[in-house]
Formats: C-alpha cells, sequence, structure tokens
C-alpha cells in the first residue's frame, strides 16, 4: 500500500511573509489528511518554510535544481544546497521548464540522478500536449519521457521516487482530465515502471496526477487504483482549499 502524497507546487507565488502566513493557517487545519503533504515554495522562501515547518511532518519540496555539485553556474541552485534545507522533494521537468526554459528529457535525467544521490526525492513530471493527445500519442510521449527520465538510474525499492503526470493541457486551464483517461496513463506508466525495475519496485513508487486538480474533483481522481495523490498547483495557494483537497472524503 502506497502512502498517497499531496504536493503544493506554488510556481512563482508567495514571498516569505505569504509563506509564513499560509502555512499558520494551514498547520491550524492539518489533520485528517489522507498520507504526506508537501508544499513547493519558490527557493526564496525555502527556508523559511522548513524552520517553520521542523516538527509538523509536513514536508518541503524545490521546484528545480541543477545537476552540479557546485560551480559556475549563475543562478543555479545545487542539490546540496537543497539538502542543506533540508528539502525532501524536487519537482523535475515540470512541463513549463520544458516549455519556457529548455529542460529537454537529458537534462531532466542528469537531475533525478542527482536528486538520488543527495537523497531528495524527485517528483519527475510527465505529460503530453493537446495536439500530441489529439493525434493519439498520448502513451507513446509520455512513456517515453518516463523512459529517457531514468536512463541509468538505479533504483532501490521505489519509495526514493515520484511521477506526476500531468497533461499539459490540464495545467491552469480548469480542464481536468477524467479519471479513467488519467487512470489508463498513471497505469501504463506502473506497467512501464514494472517492465524496467520489476513488479515490487514498480507498485512501490507513488504516480500522482496534476492539471486542475480542486477539492471538486480529487475523490474521483483518487478512487482510481493507480492514482497516489495530486500534484497541485493554482488550489494549492489557498490554504483552505488545499487543505480540503488532502482531506477529501
Ligand atoms: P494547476 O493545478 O494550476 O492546473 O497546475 C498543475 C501543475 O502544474 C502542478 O505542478
Amino acid at each position: 500500500p502506497r502512502t498517497p502524497l499531496f504536493a503544493g507546487n506554488w510556481k512563482m507565488h508567495k514571498n516569505v511573509v505569504e509563506t509564513l502566513e499560509f502555512l499558520e493557517a494551514f498547520l491550524r487545519k492539518a489533520k485528517d489528511v489522507h498520507g504526506e503533504i508537501a508544499f513547493c515554495p519558490p527557493f526564496t522562501s525555502l527556508w523559511a518554510a522548513a524552520e517553520r515547518l521542523k516538527g509538523s511532518g509536513v514536508k518541503i519540496g524545490a521546484q528545480n535544481m541543477h545537476w552540479e555539485d557546485k560551480g559556475a553556474f549563475t543562478g543555479e541552485i545545487s542539490p546540496a544546497m537543497l539538502k542543506e534545507i533540508p528539502c525532501d522533494y524536487v519537482i523535475i521537468g515540470h512541463s513549463e521548464r520544458r516549455q519556457y526554459f529548455n529542460e529537454t528529457d537529458e537534462t531532466v535525467n542528469r537531475k533525478v540522478k542527482a536528486a538520488l544521490k543527495y537523497a531528495i526525492k524527485p517528483i519527475i513530471c510527465v505529460g503530453e500536449s493537446l495536439e500530441q493527445r489529439e493525434k493519439g500519442k498520448t502513451l507513446s510521449v509520455v512513456l517515453s519521457q518516463v523512459e529517457r527520465a531514468l536512463e541509468g538510474v538505479d533504483i532501490r525499492d521505489g519509495k526514493e521516487l515520484v511521477f506526476a503526470y500531468e497533461p499539459v493541457w490540464a495545467i491552469g486551464t480548469g480542464k481536468v482530465a477524467l479519471p479513467s483517461d488519467a487512470q489508463e496513463v498513471i497505469g501504463a506508466i506502473r506497467n512501464k515502471l514494472s517492465e524496467l525495475y520489476g513488479a515490487r519496485v514498480s507498485q512501490n513508487i507513488r504516480i500522482l496526477y496534476g492539471g486542475s486538480v480542486k477539492p471538486e474533483n480529487v475523490r474521483d481522481l483518487m478512487a482510481e487504483p493507480d492514482i497516489d495523490g495530486a500534484l497541485v498547483g493554482g488550489a494549492s495557494l489557498d490554504a483552505d482549499t488545499f487543505y480540503r483537497i488532502a482531506a477529501y472524503d
């Protein structure tokens, strides 16, 4: 049985003060949640958030990182720096980074290896565009992203990494995937992981759904057998809304 994970990807939202206000409000309610919670604020808020969340059981993640330990890479953040915070998670290969910041399957692969080396759990994002879906290429695109992210990656038991299936057309659009469509892709990802690493490991890897998740649609998504939680953008910015997602019934 996999522990569900609800992760809030704040993207480029919330300065330090706003981060601390949010966490106060969230921690006042944070009970009855299904499993694990993680927040992924901007880099500038990571340390303040981690200090506030000490002892709460709520986890912290970054939204990106470089793969090198250190060096002349102006503007980049290393896995060692994230480990120091300490970050439990790091989002790798979000579609916005693939679209706007030249993230490729190859850089995703390097970052996944770097995260695992530092025992930071990568949340590896994959997903097809609308055009790819309409051409019937969803599974081939997504499975190739999965395979290329994991090229040369050793996996111990599967608990050290997470996937997030985020169809690009569902992100920030209000158009959530049908639970059965999300299950089809996420089930196919799990089969691929089973081919690559065996059934035991694939049963341990959590695979989240992301894209317009709201309190109103989370329950039906979570009813699908292979969906292990959600990566939430817009609806994670308000403490009460995100709480209602994580504590759905
Ligand atoms: P929305 O929940 O705003 O659609 O964003 C999803 C996402 O990109 C999470 O990483």
